[in-house]
């Protein structure tokens, strides 16, 4: 593997050692936190609407942290 190999960065396209820096496919922080935040903007808005059936396992909670919603009973 080429430690100097570069690629685009993934949100401006500036070619960027990939290796040469802790923020990966990015030429900088900024890129990198400007694509997390369209990633979790995406991510929400594709997200499919909560149904009724997605709190079914929740109806006898109490509250409390569990494991195994089976274990206590
Ligand atoms: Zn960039």
């Amino acid at each position: 593997m080429n430690p100097s190999q570069t690629v685009p960065c993934a949100t401006c396209g500036t070619p960027s050692e990939f290796f040469a820096k802790p923020v990966g496919p990015f030429c900088s922080d900024r890129c990198q936190l400007v694509d997390l935040g369209r990633w979790f903007a995406e991510d929400y808005r594709i997200s499919e609407p909560l149904r009724p059936d997605h709190f079914e396992a929740f109806e006898d909670w109490d509250g409390t942290p569990r494991r195994d919603p089976d274990a206590q009973r």
